[in-house]
Parts: structure tokens; sequence; C-alpha cells
């Protein structure tokens, strides 16, 4: 299976690209229609973030926080609005950004209420000191920062709340290890990376975690280094899979050393981390990543990866299943 698919944007920098969650995502598993939807998505959050990089100031970070954003609103992703049920019927949302020119990152774990966790994420990064705020320390924090709420409700979604309710029955059933999480490894989490016209790159991930997670469990996509990293002199990556692979082996942040100190490119480094590294240890998921020259590249060791990029013409690519 070929799951790679660099691309190299040449002197033109402002770049972005997006995914929407990887996993066992198989043709006969999604309807034309809902295919069409979820291509559609992706689109307009690649339009989105684009049109943030076009406008002044125009910054990497605009890019993906912008995109990101379209993709919490879109209720077909696990993260926002539609993401995934705790095993108590709760939605724990967490995000995280960081930028690769300052090496500055924010983000929030656990958060109920708020409507755009990216937001929130990136409020951290610019008005506070810290990098991580956890459950109602962050609540407390969106309050101060003036990010947009939700009602819990809002977040809820038909489709999901049966997906945890199928998850309980297995357990029930004694068919699934006690504890388990997402039952059909679909993981759909969204985020995004982009390079600017400077030639700064930015990284964004945000989520509902995994169905049926429990205890505060908090996955790799806040965790700065293993679902989320940027780095001007290496690169920009945003995760998606099982979390608990990512940060065990610090994916996000391996593809930067293997660039810094094995002198990979961008391509070379996502490639092995997640094709042989995490595949060996059982770690199901995928990346994008992106290089400061706008050299990006999404690949993945499961079934299908939502994904897309947009270059300097303005003309979206987006995908599902193995090129
Ligand atoms: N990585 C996320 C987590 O473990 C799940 C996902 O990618 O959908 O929380």
């Amino acid at each position: 299976m070929t799951v790679l698919s660099p691309f190299s944007a040449g002197p033109v920098r402002a770049v972005l690209v997006v995914h929407g969650g990887a996993g066992t995502i198989l043709r006969k598993h999604l309807t034309a229609r809902l295919e069409a939807e979820y291509l559609a998505a992706l689109e307009a959050s690649l339009r989105a973030g684009y049109n943030a990089l076009q406008s002044s100031p125009g910054t990497a970070m605009d890019g993906v926080e912008a995109a990101v954003r379209f993709l919490e609103d879109c209720p077909l992703f696990n993260s926002g609005r539609g993401s995934v049920f705790t095993h108590d019927g709760r939605i724990e949302m967490d995000a995280a950004v960081m930028d690769g020119e300052t090496g500055r990152a924010g983000a929030v774990t656990g958060v109920t209420t708020v409507r755009n966790p990216v937001t929130l994420a990136r409020a951290v990064l610019e008005q506070s000191p810290f990098v991580m705020l956890a459950g109602r320390g962050a609540e407390e924090f969106a309050t101060f920062a003036g990010t947009e709420r939700a009602a819990p409700e809002y977040f809820r979604t038909e489709e999901r709340w049966n997906q945890l309710q199928n998850q309980l029955r297995r357990e029930s059933e004694e068919s699934a290890p006690l504890m388990s999480l997402s039952e059909d490894n679909k993981f759909g989490t969204v985020g995004a990376v982009a390079v600017d016209a400077r030639g700064t790159v930015a990284a964004a991930t945000s989520t509902g975690g995994m169905t049926n997670k429990r205890y505060g469990r908090i996955g790799d996509s806040p965790v700065i280094g293993a679902g989320t990293w940027a780095e001007n002199a290496t690169c920009a990556v945003s995760a998606t899979g099982h979390g608990e692979f990512f940060i065990r082996h610090a994916a996000a942040h391996d593809i930067a050393a293997r660039m810094a100190y094995g002198g990979r490119t961008v391509a070379e480094a996502a490639h092995e981390v997640i094709q042989d590294k995490l595949r060996a240890a059982g770690g199901e998921g995928g990346v994008i990543a992106i290089d400061a020259q706008g050299n990006a590249v999404l690949p993945f060791n499961t079934a299908g990866m939502y994904r897309g990029y947009i270059t300097h013409d303005g003309i979206p690519f987006v995908s599902i299943y193995p090129d």
C-alpha cells in the first residue's frame, strides 16, 4: 500500500495542508453522498485557511486556525461540534497550536463549553505565560480571553452517541477488553499545518479524543511534541490516530528530530515514523507535515485519512483513500 504522498510547492511559499482524521475508512463504509460531504468540507476548510493566509497579516497561524475552526464547526469530524463521547456520556475536547518561528505553543484539554478549542489554544499562546491549561481552569481562562462559548448540547450528535452505545454494548458482552477505546478505529481528529509567505510554519490540532475515554484521559493532540509540533528549522506536524502511541513515541517531535539530527527530508522523516516505527509498535494513524520551503507530506498507516492541501493557485486537492 502506497501511503506517502509528498509534493513540493517549489519557490512559492504559502501552502496549507489539513487532515480530518485517519482510521478504518473503507469505501464500503461511506455512501457516495457522505463521501462527497467529507470532501466538500475538507475543500471548504482549505479555502477558509487559504483566505486567511492571503489576507493581511496572513500568518501561518492565521491559516491553520481558520482551517481548523471550519472543521470544528462541521459535525462530520471528531472535534468541536461532532466530537466523540466519553465513557460517561460527556464531550471533553483537546486542542493545541504551535508557532514555528517563536517556538511558542498553546494547548487546552478537557474543555466542554468552548465552541472552538483551537481558538482558545491560540489565546493560551498569545495571552498567557503558560503552555497547557486543563478543564475548569481552561474554561475560566476562556472567560478571561473572551473566547466564544457554547452549551454542551451544541457539540452532541446522534452518530457519535450511537458509537458510544455500540462500544458500551461490546464491553458488556465482554467481547472487548475492559476500558477499550473507539471500537471502530475511525479517529476523526482534525488538524492543519501551513507555511506562510515569510517562511514561518505553524501547526494546529483539535479533537474530542477517542470514544469511551474515561478518567480524564488526554490523547496526543494537545501534547506538544506528540500530536502537534512546529519549528521553522525543521517542520510543522499535526497527527491523528491512536494517541497513546503518538505520546509514547513523541511522534511529531521525532519527525522534526530526524530532520535536525539525521539530515532527513520531511517526507523521509514522516515516512519512517508512521510507516516504520509506529506501524511496528501497533500504533495506527497518520500525520500531515510541512517544512519551511513548502515541501509537504501526508502519510498514514491506516486504511484511509481525510486529507487535503492547497498551494499558490488556490485550488484545493482532497482525498480519503490511499492514492
Ligand atoms: N489522536 C486522537 C486521540 O488519541 C484521536 C484521533 O486522532 O482521532 O485523542
